[in-house]
């Protein structure tokens, strides 16, 4: 018997099967998937099986053994084996990194081990016990333990331990007796810490039946078919999750729910744990690296068949799974930032297809992407426009911060915003505050016509950078000096603007003495810090919220009536073409966070660009209105869903020598494309230059970038880049490095 391994290491040199041949013992249990331990050059390395095979064309006299399995289960299925090449293909890496994503990292190398406690269990049956106790007359220990036991069942010793003192020698003795016997138990790490109530079904809303009607025959179907449920913020999406969940569980199949971020994993797990219980695991960052191993050992074999978990929980090792939600698909999160790239929606669909499942993409604001397929009639669209029991959608005023400015207000808070904060405070309900990441790319605008400053070649706003007192665009490379004047109204007035959340805290307390909660990446650093500070919100001890964008999804706090968006301006104003769309899927995310409950809501959105057409959508509530707009300006100014732009960044000590590598590149990529005219015509440009952040940590930056009509015939010269890089990379001193992003989140 042979069997066909990739070995764990991610280089384009060894990406390639080598064969081994399987030790007679071993031949009965190995299959597709199983991890071992293999003879490479003079060392040991780890691998995967891809294939058995009874006969090799290889000389059999040089073919090597396997030495060990690393698990005595196959730790990846072979359909996430299917899934791996499909990765490979499509992120251009090689099939071990693929491979790598479908087990905890931890596995690898073994720094994570499976945890055992000793059990104790009788010998003889339950009916005997009464008797058996009698005859230890002369220890009170050991009838004390075999009481303890006489249910027959096992019992960990750590039960007997804090039963009594000095248990070891009556433990001896009983074992020696033949009269109890001693194993070691698998134990599963739980992550679930804390009680959930059970709660039982609500009866469902009309909407949310006739969304379930279309989607309970499509898992029925099984056929790979994806849905684009587009619900208003506290239309009951959730429910909708879990009446499909436990659908597919009838079935006799899994599910597998992504959510954006850990911020909100709690908020859903919660939910969910209240109504399937032990079915349930939950797969994100924050666990230890044991709870993350045996969540994963649970789902692999079965015990758990519904998945609540982050990005990367897409590759859960699900059996037979029915549906793959993903709640608040437009989220960048479900892109991973680092290599190999995927897109987890894109992998939802394609393991849909391989598996039967169906697919379904759930948000109040979608992206453009996604609705633009919906459109199409690549998905199926389900709308669900009104919230539950009748609840209004919160009431929305937009403040134009330019006349507050002019009559004579410069604090970060407009006067309406005071009034509704003062009145909200002491009417006893609670309010949040809401602004951009702290520390964000600062951009410059005027502060009296509103304007910010834009990259004359793409239209994207300018980062100021401190460090050379130059407007830097993330988007095309270029860079232009600071101006004196608004370039629109010559207003001196111009400045570089964003607000922190540390001041607005400071300001509420200042103004209103109010207890306040503050989350942003400084205060939410430690394990289990979101959840304590959304208690102290939700128990009532503070009264206002203030965070960045981790707070403005999907947490439902009945008792919020007010919501401020401190700044609309920083977000609309990131270096990003996608800014208008953050911008309105923030404020409409924000804007929902505001009457849950019985009272009605009321968001105040400040913003020194109050006819912005994401502003205005955003203050209607309008999801078309905003997808037309933009759906229109992406077309015209060809940015992605019709374009895609790619960068290869070098990165060395030595700026001379990073910038003919980038040189180099930029001509070899030229070339290639000489003799490919179909390619040639759908490139919009090729350009090197330096990147806008030119040096970090002394390493100094330069990129290539190419921007193309987004189509699959593009692939060739995708490839062809992908392998100039990692062909350097085999070969190059490692003075410079190179890396290849497709269409990164930032161009810095
Ligand atoms: P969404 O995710 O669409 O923004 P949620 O799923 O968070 O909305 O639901 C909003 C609120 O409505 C939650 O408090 C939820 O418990 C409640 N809810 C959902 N469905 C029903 C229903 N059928 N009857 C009563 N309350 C419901
Ligand atoms: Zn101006
Ligand atoms: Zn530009």
């Amino acid at each position: 018997m042979y069997a066909d391994v990739i070995v764990d290491i991610a280089s384009e040199r060894v990406d390639r099967v080598f064969v081994y041949a399987v030790p007679e013992k071993y031949a009965a249990t190995f299959c597709p998937g199983t991890r071992v331990r293999v003879p490479f050059g003079f060392r040991e390395k780890e691998g995967y099986i891809l294939r058995m095979r009874e006969s090799t064309d290889f000389d059999p006299a040089r073919i090597r053994e396997i030495i060990s399995p690393m698990e005595d289960y196959p730790a990846i299925p072979e359909n996430l084996i299917a899934l791996a090449e499909e990765v490979r293909a499509d992120s251009h890496c090689p099939l071990c990194e693929a491979l790598r994503l479908m087990i905890p990292s931890e596995m690898r190398g073994e720094r994570i081990r499976v945890k055992t406690e000793t059990c104790l269990r009788v010998t003889f049956p339950p009916q005997d016990a009464e008797k058996m106790i009698a005859e230890q007359s002369r220890s009170w220990r050991r009838k004390l333990i075999l009481t303890a036991l006489s249910d027959g069942l096992e019992h960990p010793l750590e039960e007997i331990r804090s039963l009594i003192k000095n248990w070891s020698e009556p433990v001896e003795q009983l074992a020696r007796l033949g009269l109890i016997e001693r194993h070691e138990r698998e134990v599963f790490r739980n992550p679930w810490h804390g009680e959930t109530e059970h709660s039982g079904d609500p009866e469902l809303t009309a909407e949310q039946q006739d969304a379930l009607v279309e989607l309970i025959p499509a898992l029925h179907r099984g056929k790979g078919e994806t849905f684009l449920l587009h619900g208003v913020t506290g239309s009951g999406k959730t429910e909708v999750f879990v009446r499909l969940v436990r659908q597919a569980l009838q079935m006799g199949k899994s599910a597998v729910i992504l959510v954006p971020e850990i911020a909100l994993t709690p908020q859903m797990t919660r939910y969910f744990h209240s109504r399937f219980g032990e079915e349930l695991a939950v797969l994100h960052s924050r666990l230890t690296a044991g709870e993350r191993f045996d969540e994963w050992r649970r789902i692999r074999f079965g015990k758990a068949r519904i998945v609540v978990g982050a990005r990367s929980a897409i590759f859960a090792p699900v059996r037979d799974p029915g549906v793959f939600i993903i709640d608040e698909e437009h989220e960048t999160t479900y892109l991973s930032d680092h290599f190999p790239q995927y897109d987890a929606r894109r992998i939802a669909e394609k393991r849909a297809v391989r598996e039967g499942a169906a697919v379904v993409l759930a948000s109040a604001t979608p992206s453009i992407a996604t609705y633009a397929r919906a459109r199409r009639g690549d998905f199926t669209l389900i709308e669900m426009p009104h919230r539950v029991l009748d609840r209004p959608l919160p009431r929305i005023t937009v403040t134009d911060m330019r006349e507050e400015l002019r009559l004579g207000n410069r604090s970060i808070f407009s006067e309406a915003l005071k009034t509704e904060l003062r009145e909200c405070l002491s009417r006893g309900e609670q309010a949040m505050l809401f602004m951009n990441r702290r520390g964000y790319a600062p951009f410059v605008n005027c502060r009296k016509c509103g304007e910010s400053i834009r990259c004359r070649v793409c239209d994207v706003t300018m980062t100021y950078h401190a460090t050379d007192g130059r407007l830097h665009c993330h988007y095309c490379g270029g860079s232009e000096p600071m101006p004196e004047r608004c370039p629109s109204c010559q207003s001196p007035y111009i400045r570089t603007c964003g607000i922190g959340t540390q001041k607005v805290e400071e300001e509420v307390r200042n103004l209103f003495g109010a207890a306040c909660v503050r989350m942003d990446n400084d205060t939410t650093a430690s394990r289990d810090a979101h959840e304590k500070l959304l208690n102290r919100f939700r128990t009532g001890e503070a009264q206002v919220l203030i965070g960045t964008q981790m707070i403005a999804k999907g947490h439902d706090f009945p008792s919020v009536t007010l919501v401020g968006a401190v700044l609309a301006d920083s977000t609309l104003n990131l270096p990003d073409y996608r800014s208008a769309e953050r911008t309105f899927q923030l404020l409409v995310q924000v804007a929902g966070r505001a009457g849950r409950g019985e009272k009605e809501g009321h968001v105040i959105i400040q913003t020194y660009q109050p006819e912005h057409y994401a502003i205005r959508a955003a203050e209607k509530q309008d999801y078309r209105l905003f997808f037309n707009e933009e759906f229109t300006r992406r077309k015209r100014d060809l940015y992605p869903p019709f374009t895609q732009m790619d960068r290869v960044l070098f990165e060395g000590a030595d700026q001379q020598k990073v910038r003919d590598e980038c040189a180099a590149a930029e001509e070899r990529i030229r070339a290639y494309l000489q003799e490919k005219d179909d390619l040639r015509r759908r490139v919009l440009f090729i350009r090197s230059d330096d990147a806008p952040i030119s040096r970090i940590q002394n390493r100094y930056r330069a990129q290539v970038l190419i921007k193309m009509i987004d189509l699959p015939v593009m692939e060739p010269l995708l490839q062809f880049v992908q392998e100039m890089v990692s062909e350097r990379e085999n070969t190059a001193n490692g003075q410079v490095t190179a890396s290849f992003e497709m269409n990164p989140v930032s161009l810095a």
